[in-house]
């Protein structure tokens, strides 16, 4: 049994060091947290649907030519990535007035937005992910505004493609979170990519035409059927089957 040296823990997923160098596995844990993590739980089976759907997710994009961090899926909770430097920014992006949005201006969730929104957020847990400003964001280094219009012409054309995609399977995409990191070739050329995962945990999906809320909101807002919500959007991508009845549960360690 070989040992792999664990780089990064976070609350939903593991790094380890990757067969080669520049590479990394990601593990994708069944735990949840919600709320700056004053609220945790375990969602059966989330972490290999999660594997399954980002895969998915990140490989289409990768077809229309968004540059991602995933290489291949390694294993039922593990796929291989790219190595990058992570840039310590949440983008949201929304279509729709839902959570944080909905409190803090206090508007209806479920409003249509006139047009799509983009939102920064400085990635820190100790402060809860104060929402900032591009001025914040070129001011501190975090990233440049070379940096951050590569960042925003992504954000909308993953926007543009992903809402099609989920209309098709009958899923409103309502918002959701993205993570970019820096990729050097070996002529030291630094190109953004898309990081992190795309799964119902980081993305806001509701049915077309009953509004059921199919994503991480249920573990949230304690409404029940989280991990059928999770199968539900596995399902209607065409992802689910492949699956045997016993794959989603949890398997204690990797080697
Ligand atoms: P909100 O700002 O309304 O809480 O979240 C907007 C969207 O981004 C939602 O789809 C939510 O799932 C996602 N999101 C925002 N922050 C985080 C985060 O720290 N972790 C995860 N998993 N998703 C987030």
């Amino acid at each position: 049994m070989t040992r792999r040296k664990q780089v990064y823990e976070g609350e939903a997923k593991v790094m380890f060091e990757g067969p080669e160098p520049g590479t990394l596995v990601q593990y994708f844990k069944d735990d949840a947290t919600a709320f700056n993590a004053q609220k945790r739980g375990t969602i059966t089976g989330k972490g290999v649907i999660n594997n399954r759907i980002s895969e998915f997710l990140m490989t289409r994009l990768a077809e229309i030519g968004i540059p991602t961090h995933f290489v291949r899926r390694l294993n039922m909770r593990e796929q291989l990535v790219r190595q990058v430097e992570i840039i310590p920014i949440e983008v949201v992006v929304r279509n729709v007035v839902a959570g944080s949005l909905a409190q803090r201006l206090g508007m209806a969730e479920g409003t249509a937005l006139p047009r799509s929104i983009v939102e920064y957020y400085y990635k820190s847990d100790k402060l809860g992910d104060p929402m900032v400003s591009e001025e914040h964001i070129t001011c501190f280094g975090w990233a440049s505004t070379h940096d951050l219009d590569d960042i925003m012409q992504m954000s909308l054309r993953i926007n543009d493609f992903l809402s099609g995609l989920f209309l098709g399977i009958g899923i409103k995409l309502i918002d959701f979170k993205l993570e970019f990191g820096r990729l050097y070739d070996e002529h030291d050329q630094m190109r953004i990519v898309l990081a992190d995962e795309i799964s119902p945990d980081n993305c806001r999906l509701w049915d077309v035409k009953t509004n059921e809320k199919l994503d991480k909101d249920r573990f949230r807002r304690d409404l029940g059927k989280v991990e059928e919500a999770y199968q539900e959007v596995a399902r209607r991508l065409g992802i689910l089957p492949e699956m045997a009845a016993g794959d989603v549960k949890g398997t204690p360690t990797v080697q």
